[in-house]
């Protein structure tokens, strides 16, 4: 049994993929008392089902970090069960996002994403007992499970908006990066065109913060952490109100940081890394995205683009 007592506040990162999160995750994770475990909502299927690896580099089910996890979560009232264990899959789906613009009164099944949310709220509790940590850092992303989460979860929950250039990211996606999470097979990370990239970008960052609903609401630009990575996560630290001076041991003056094995659910293949890590700028786009695509990324997320990023 969960004590009451044990209501660990939960830092949700949201907003665009390939924008840095995996790597102020994999930071803000050395720190005691913060667990930072990846996308969240990816548990009960990258995890649970596909069994795909966990960041220490054991498969989800052989981890006894989740399986642990798992297991206390069974014994609360919330453990998804049978024909339920198909709902927090879809949580933060692409498709749960109509939902954002219904009232209350028109929302569909409404009572179940509630009932999804408390199973989540009840994952984030279990996490924090079994660790010790206060501080839950859920690297999911998606806007739609972060809306669903400022409306119905019971704990303090902080939004932290991760911004990376939409050109950055358009370029990003075209690479084909191999997934070393995936055991039993070779897959790379999905791409998308330049088209579409941009459009996600534009739906992604333009509702993140809209859909905050009064609870904390912090705003990072990715180029500002690769280059002050310590000025950045000061700002964090306060917006978590701990204290600024757990920077100093977290990263040195040339923005190396030493890191130790984490339990993270899906991510860039960065959260692999062990021992030393330098954060820099990568600026490849710059010079290697073609003139065309660029200029066609900027066009289609121009207004935004210029709103996050004008001094
Ligand atoms: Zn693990």
């Amino acid at each position: 049994v969960i004590p009451t007592q044990a209501t660990p506040q939960v830092l949700y990162i949201i907003g665009e993929g390939r924008s840095g999160s995996t790597v102020l995750g994999m930071l803000l994770g050395q720190v005691e008392g913060i667990a930072s475990v990846g996308e969240l909502r990816f548990i009960w299927s990258r995890g649970l089902r596909d069994n795909q690896r966990c960041g220490c580099g054991s498969r989800f089910n052989d981890c006894s970090y989740w399986t642990g996890i798992l297991r206390a979560l069974e014994q609360t009232d919330r453990s998804p069960r049978g024909e339920d264990a198909s709902r927090p899959i879809a949580i933060g789906s692409m498709r749960k996002f109509p939902y954002l613009f219904l009232s209350d009164r028109l929302f569909p099944g409404r009572a179940r994403i509630r009932h999804t949310i408390a199973l989540f709220d009840a994952l984030y509790k279990v996490i924090g007992h079994d660790t010790g940590c206060t501080t839950i850092l859920d690297s999911s992303k998606s806007v739609p499970f972060g809306y669903f989460l400022a409306r119905y979860s019971r704990l303090d929950v902080r939004f932290l908006h991760m911004i990376r250039d939409s050109r950055a990211v358009a370029f990003s996606r075209q690479k084909h990066k191999l997934r070393p999470e995936i055991a039993d097979r070779i897959e790379y990370m999905p791409t998308a065109t330049a088209w579409r990239s941009s459009v996600k970008w534009v739906i992604n960052n333009g509702f993140a913060p809209l859909v905050c609903h009064g609870r904390p609401y912090l705003r990072v630009l990715y180029e500002d952490f690769s280059r002050c990575p310590r000025d950045v996560l000061r700002c964090v630290f306060e917006f978590l109100d701990l204290p600024t001076t757990l920077c100093d041991t977290l990263i040195g003056d040339d923005n190396r940081a030493r890191l130790h094995v984490l339990h993270s659910i899906s991510g860039n293949p960065t959260r692999f890394t062990r021992g030393e890590l330098e954060i820099k700028p990568d600026e490849r786009w710059k010079i290697d995205m073609p003139a065309w695509k660029r200029r066609l990324v900027t066009a289609l997320t121009w207004p935004l683009l210029n709103r996050y990023y004008q001094k």
